[in-house]
């Protein structure tokens, strides 16, 4: 019996240290699982943090960039607004002629002052060929001149005839046909030639409130065979509140004078001793050398003391 009580005391033992064996396993397997789901859920919480982190950092480089985004479409709103002469109020109540009893003196004395002030005008054009090199020019040196444009070409083209009124020069009328014998047919053929223009150019300023109140008549006013007719029709525009000016300097772009040196030559011979000039040029699409002659005339008649002006200065 006591042997056998002896026997069974080491098997509980052997028992009890196998369940604590067992004991301790799965108390290492609890932990180990237990910590493996913590810094799973750990991880799970930084990657999430993480996430949060990108996504709200994302979030705001899309606000930003949908602020810049806006910016730039507001730039560009703002750039079309410049060009776009519907919204330019400024334009409108700036660039438009306005005919006073002194704008009809000044104009009527304008080669009586000694200032010397240089009115540049081109006439015939608008042309796709000539205007648009011409316009880069005169950007370039500051200038603003006058274009006396014919109805037909403005027409033909009206985006170069909205550039040159953008770009502050004056709009004058030199009538639709540029064809004696249809515009001097009579007193009233020059007027609904002129009033033709207007329209032309109204439409493509797209400002039906434009009136250039400044008329050349095509090949001059004075002399020749429609002597007549251009004197009563001059009479006319001034009684409808419309000037009429031809020049005092020729180029000579238009009678011959057909290299730079000639063209040079004949604006040295007619400023002599002339204080404010009006120099007639050209801006047909056969007239390229006025063109390439225009730097040199403006560095000429710089060095001879000119400022230059546009008719905006007189009609207001
Ligand atoms: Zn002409």
């Amino acid at each position: 019996m006591r042997l056998d009580l002896i026997e069974v005391e080491p098997k509980r033992i052997k028992i009890k240290r196998i369940i604590a064996v067992l004991l301790i396993i799965l108390f290492i397997v609890i932990f180990s699982l237990l910590g493996m789901y913590c810094a799973k859920n750990y991880k799970v919480k930084i990657i999430a943090q993480k996430n949060k982190a990108l996504e709200n950092n994302v979030l705001s480089n899309e606000t930003e960039n949908e602020t810049s985004a806006n910016q730039e479409k507001s730039n560009v709103q703002n750039d079309t607004s410049i060009l776009d002469l519907d919204n330019r109020e400024h334009v409108k109540k700036t660039l438009l002629p306005v005919y006073s009893q002194n704008a009809k003196n000044a104009m009527k004395n304008i080669y009586k002052s000694d200032s010397k002030v240089a009115f540049l005008t081109f006439d015939d054009g608008p042309s796709q060929a000539v205007t648009p090199l011409i316009l880069d020019v005169l950007k370039e040196e500051n200038i603003k001149a006058t274009f006396f444009v014919l109805g037909s070409m403005v027409k033909k083209n009206p985006d170069i005839l909205k550039r040159a009124y953008l770009e502050g020069h004056y709009i004058a009328n030199h009538g639709y046909s540029h064809n004696y014998s249809k515009i001097y047919k009579s007193v009233d053929s020059v007027i609904q030639e002129f009033q033709k223009t207007e329209q032309c150019i109204q439409n493509a300023i797209n400002n039906p409130e434009y009136s250039s109140h400044l008329f050349r008549f095509p090949g001059g006013y004075s002399g020749g065979k429609y002597a007549s007719i251009k004197k009563a029709a001059g009479k006319k525009l001034n009684e409808n509140d419309i000037s009429y000016i031809d020049w005092n300097v020729l180029t000579g772009d238009a009678e011959g004078a057909n290299t730079k040196e000639k063209i040079l030559k004949n604006i040295k011979k007619y400023t002599k001793n002339k204080g404010t000039i009006v120099v007639l040029m050209h801006d047909a699409s056969s007239k390229i050398l006025t063109y390439e002659t225009l730097k040199d005339v403006i560095n000429y008649l710089r060095g001879e003391g000119y400022t230059f002006d546009n008719f905006y200065s007189i009609m207001q």
